[in-house]
């Protein structure tokens, strides 16, 4: 008898992280149900990433994928947030999304369910349409989700901005949080990106349940609270982190140098696939590397008063120029500096590496989990303050410099942070929880795992759906 194919589609957003992660998620998915086939449609802006079109060469044959077509970046609104300017990409690509939706659901195999980014959940009206079962999936931490699915509460129960209220804010499930910590997006309720966000967290109810890029051991405690409020289901399904090809810059330059440093001695720098800073904080990190002592890879951007400024963008400049005058002859020996983009998960998982500089992008914080590795939290947008948060005071794995009325980290500051975690007695309790929790992540991941198992349960959820629909 032949087998029937369970036939899904996925849809993210032009961001190299978020398509990694609905990717990784789905190679696991097929891994461990041969009788699924995906197809991954992607929303562009002007030509997908690099990173991407890398990472989409090491695809199983029962994963295919489908560009839009790309949406213009110049018929973009100019000057608006990252978040903003994403969701206008999305809305206009979404008469080709119905079009590349009906073509799949009236082929040999239709389609029988969608899962959707966050941040293109407009596509579950369009499943609806179709008449097909829909999931979001979502690549950071069930903690945002849990922000995301209160905010309309939120809303009613604060009446001014977030920041400037008294007491901490109680996600449900979560640890207090200070208004600050909260997105950026979040912290003007009178601007057109709040307006979005709450209505795009309004539209959360569509869907018949959630993927959640985490596992129970470090969130069980949130979804619980969750599924009792929203009595939606919630799969902890990861971590799911990069496994297929990268982009190989610069990768034989840092890994023939971290070949020569001493086990555990190094301090990675890495702003994620987009992050920048300003030239004034270029400076003061740049000193306060050099004044650590501590050997360290920096994965250097041009700077930018843009926090996110090179997230839709890639820049052919050679940046180094921009580092203060004499610094890459000084750290001779002690640092490498390498332009725009490193093999990240490559260099975590060498032996040399001893610590991370991260800005707490969630794909960062569970690559850096599950290979050990020790953070200094350095959040810049997005819900990665809330990471930062959950690292430093939920986890204990990281430590977290001050930052300036200017919102600057001083040289000192970055120097002294940098040397207890990679000689204080600090650091040390803090690899020795990184180390413990490397171990529990992996074990979720295993057959009889947590997050296995919550996959299992969403596939045995599909099929029974099916089942009572026949
Ligand atoms: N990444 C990489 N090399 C770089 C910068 C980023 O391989 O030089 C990868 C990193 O391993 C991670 C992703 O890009 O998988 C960044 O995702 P994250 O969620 O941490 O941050 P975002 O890019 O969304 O800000």
């Amino acid at each position: 008898m032949e087998t029937k194919i369970t036939h899904i589609a996925v849809v993210s957003i032009p961001a190299f992280s978020h398509q990694a992660s609905i990717v990784e998620f789905c190679k696991r998915l097929v891994h461990f149900h041969h009788n699924f086939h995906v197809t991954c449609i992607f929303t562009t802006i002007d030509s997908p990433p690099q990173a991407t079109i890398t990472f989409l060469q090491s695809l199983p044959p029962n994963i295919d994928y489908i560009f839009l077509p790309p949406i213009n970046k110049q018929d973009l609104p100019k000057g608006v947030p990252l978040s903003l300017q994403i969701s206008h990409a999305v809305s206009q690509s979404l008469p080709s999304f119905h079009h590349a939706l009906q073509s799949l659901c009236s082929s040999n195999n239709p389609l029988v369910a969608l899962i959707a980014d966050p941040f293109a959940n407009e596509t579950l009206e369009i499943a609806k349409e179709f008449n097909l079962l829909s999931y979001i999936y979502f690549p950071p931490s069930a903690m945002t989700l849990s922000l995301f699915l209160h905010l309309p509460t939120l809303h009613e129960e604060v009446s001014c901005e977030y920041k400037d209220y008294k007491e901490a804010i109680h996600i449900p499930g979560c640890l207090p949080i200070h208004g600050n910590d909260l997105p950026e997006h979040l912290q003007d309720r009178s601007s057109l990106s709040y307006e979005l966000i709450l209505e795009r967290c309004k539209r959360f109810s569509l869907a018949h349940g959630f993927l959640v890029n985490s596992f129970s051991e470090i969130e069980g405690e949130r979804v619980s609270t969750l599924v009792k409020i929203g009595k939606k289901p919630i799969y902890l399904v990861g971590p799911v982190i990069q496994t297929g090809a990268s982009i190989e810059l610069n990768k034989a330059e840092c890994m023939k140098w971290l070949e020569i440093q001493r086990p555990k001695s190094v301090l990675y720098v890495s702003f994620g696939s987009g992050g920048t800073l300003s030239e004034e904080q270029v400076n003061e990190l740049a000193f306060g590397l050099e004044s650590s002592g501590q050997k360290f890879l920096w994965v250097f951007r041009a700077p930018n008063v843009s926090a996110n400024a090179l997230y839709l963008s890639t820049s052919n400049d050679d940046p180094l120029q921009f580092l203060p005058d004499g610094f890459l002859e000084r750290t001779k020996g002690q640092g490498l500096v390498v332009p725009n983009w490193a093999p990240q998960t490559q260099i975590l998982s060498h032996k040399s590496i001893g610590g991370f500089l991260t800005h707490c992008g969630w794909n960062s914080t569970l690559e850096s989990i599950v290979l050990g590795v020790p953070m200094i939290t350095w959040p810049l947008f997005a819900e990665q303050r809330m990471n930062a948060v959950l690292l430093t005071k939920g986890l204990k794995v990281a430590l977290r410099p001050k930052f300036n009325d200017n919102d600057i980290a001083e040289k000192k500051e970055i120097a002294e942070v940098i040397k207890e975690l990679m000689l204080g007695e600090e650091g040390h309790g803090i690899s020795q929880r990184i180390e413990e929790l490397k171990y529990v992540a992996l074990s979720a991941l295993k057959e009889d795992g947590s997050s296995t198992r919550a996959l299992s349960q969403f596939i045995t959820d599909i099929e029974n759906f099916l089942r009572h629909k026949v």
